[in-house]
């Protein structure tokens, strides 16, 4: 199964043909793309493919929080995001957040006492940044 495909139904979204196509298109493009240049891109490969869509799933990656923009003054980009979401629960408002953590400890990458670690899932639990301020 593609990365793509995975990270849809990670996030629940029905991995359709075309959000296939437009996620694969943002993970592995550097270059922060527009809609319109992933439009234009995509077209290429998809006659079928209309912009409002490409509109539309942008928006729905954004919500899922799968992509993030980069927001110009002239411009919205967009970008894949390259680092997993980690669960901060504060103890204070109780509200969970997704915490941006660098991949630094890679799946598959280390071994404790002939262990093969497989996945690891981390919880972070303290006070947030609004109910930290004195
Ligand atoms: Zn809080």
């Amino acid at each position: 199964m593609s990365k793509a495909i995975e990270i849809l139904e990670k996030n629940k979204i029905k991995p359709s043909f075309i959000r296939i196509k437009i996620l694969e298109y943002l993970m592995n493009t550097k270059t922060h793309p527009t809609a319109h240049e992933i439009y234009e891109q995509l077209k290429k490969e998809i006659p079928t493919l209309s912009k409002t869509s490409v509109y539309l799933n942008l928006n729905l990656f954004l919500k899922k929080k799968i992509i993030v923009d980069l927001k110009t003054k002239e411009e919205q980009r967009f970008d894949f995001i390259q680092y997993e979401h980690i669960n901060f629960y504060c103890r204070i408002c109780k509200k969970v957040f997704d915490l941006p953590i660098v991949n630094y400890i890679k799946e598959n990458d280390i071994k404790v006492d002939e262990f093969m670690v497989e996945k690891i899932n981390i919880y972070l639990e303290g006070v947030c940044k609004d109910c930290g301020k004195p």
